[in-house]
């Protein structure tokens, strides 16, 4: 039997997915080859990328005209350097809201000033900082829509002139939200796209070419955008698992996963604020509706509460290493059962010490 999978990422996806990819991985349609043997320049391989493209543009409600999709490598990782190396030209400004943050504002160091706007480390990253100043002169605003580690997320975007860069990696097409405000937007996969190895890019092509370096071939968005995501061999498996993926969430519609993450996030929230054995992490206006932080009040009842998790086929609810405590990661995938196979512990442990 399949666990109740939390996990931060590689995470949970849907069961078409895995089930349409075992069977591409065996033989693609009735070509006589399987998807990791077919030419990336095929007719197939053509078609995949070009649905998986028009699909990303439609499920975030973009003009086709004004962004083009890519399908990259080197995670949300690599695209805290490329984003700089292709748009800062003298200084940008960062939104720091937890280590993600700090590992793209070190990236960009390299290539220019980098201006902190705000930051909430000395909250522990427990909220999103609303009072700041964007100054109007710099080359973009680099944000982190997100923040997987500590449950925290942007439910509105900062108002500027400039550029906004997003790293959504751990929230892209889980919720209804205008794209549009965003000039670049950019996400690994392995959250709640498809497999590890491929990187999602959306970026508006007007953007580019305004700086004055000379941009290695492989790290320029231009490079990639002329070749259609084929400049090298793409990682064609993780984009025909994320191109499954896309069409269960076509199918499913953006407005009815956000409804259901919607449902999730509260079902889990109010038990933490209604149980009094557990704390949430997060300052509550700023939580996240993908990855709820919580700790137990009492840590010596955490063995218990851990035994009750595991009989329960529960997966991946460990907090991340730095802060510790417990995240439950509910992408689109999870289904509402599992996140009521967790509350129903949450419950018997308080049933147990009351
Ligand atoms: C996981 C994660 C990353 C790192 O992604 P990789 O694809 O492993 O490089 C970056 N940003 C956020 C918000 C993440 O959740």
């Amino acid at each position: 039997m399949k666990k109740h999978n939390f996990s931060a990422g590689p995470s949970i996806l849907p069961k078409e997915v895995f089930d349409g990819s075992s069977n591409a991985l065996l033989e693609y349609q009735e070509t006589g080859l399987s998807i990791i043997e077919m030419s990336h320049r095929s007719k197939e391989v053509g078609l995949i990328i070009e649905e998986a493209k028009s699909l990303v543009i439609e499920l975030l409600k973009l003009n086709e005209n004004e962004y083009d999709v890519l399908f990259l490598q080197g995670g949300a990782s690599l695209q805290f350097s490329m984003v700089a190396y292709n748009l800062l030209h003298t200084k940008a400004g960062y939104l720091n809201t937890g280590s993600w943050s700090e590992k793209a504002i070190k990236e960009a160091k390299l290539f220019g000033e980098v201006i902190e706007l705000s930051s909430s480390k000395s909250n522990e990253y427990r909220n999103i900082p609303k009072d700041f100043n964007i100054p109007d002169d710099i080359d973009y605003l680099h944000m982190t829509s997100n923040n997987t580690i500590y449950g925290t997320q942007y439910h509105s975007v900062p108002k500027t002139d400039a550029p906004i860069v997003v790293d959504s990696s751990s929230d892209i097409f889980s919720r209804v939200f205008d794209y549009s405000f965003y000039d670049l937007i950019y996400a690994g996969a392995q959250k709640n796209i498809g497999p590890a190895g491929v990187t999602l890019v959306v970026v508006k092509k007007d953007i580019l070419g305004k700086v004055s370096r000379e941009i290695p071939s492989m790290l320029n968005y231009n490079v990639h955008i002329d070749k259609k995501s084929l400049f090298n061999t793409p990682p064609v498996f993780a984009i025909y698992a994320t191109l499954l993926n896309l069409r269960w969430i076509k199918k499913q519609t953006i407005e009815f996963i956000d409804q259901t993450n919607h449902k999730k996030a509260k079902m889990l929230y109010d038990e933490i604020d209604n149980n009094s054995l557990f704390n949430g992490f997060a300052d509550v206006q700023d939580r996240s509706i993908m990855n709820v932080t919580f700790d137990l009040v009492d840590n010596s009842l955490s063995s218990t509460f851990d035994t009750l998790i595991e009989k329960s086929k529960i997966s991946g609810v460990k907090g991340h290493r730095s802060i510790g405590g417990y995240r439950a990661s509910m992408y689109n995938a999870l289904p509402i059962e599992s996140v009521q196979t967790l509350i129903n512990c949450m419950i018997q442990l308080k049933d147990k010490f009351k």
